[in-house]
């Protein structure tokens, strides 16, 4: 993947952090911010800069696509380990009841 060669300096003197998108519009797409982006600071820092062009609507779609998927493995993991959790207690509370 290309690095940058420069590091642009935000409005705040602190070197920009390159962080990477995954927003739908511009899944993957790197850009750089200030470490103090956001409402949690007192005084935000608002730089923002894109280090990668913009996609082409094909690649976003092929990215999106990707996205969904993984999305949709990570869930169906996630209810099945919930299943796994939900017959552990049940077996747990059978052999207790048995004893
Ligand atoms: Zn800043």
């Amino acid at each position: 993947m290309e690095m940058p060669k420069v590091i642009p300096v935000c409005y705040c003197g602190n070197p920009a952090k390159l962080s990477m998108s995954w927003s739908n519009d511009n899944p993957g797409r790197r850009f750089f911010g200030c470490n103090k982006f956001g409402s949690r600071f007192q005084k935000p820092c608002r730089f923002f800069s894109w280090f990668d062009p913009p996609l082409m609507p094909r690649s976003r779609m092929v990215l999106l696509g990707l996205l969904k998927k993984v999305r949709t493995l990570e869930d169906a993991r996630k209810r099945e380990r919930i299943t796994w959790l939900l017959v552990l207690a049940i077996v747990t509370v059978l052999l207790f009841l048995k004893a």
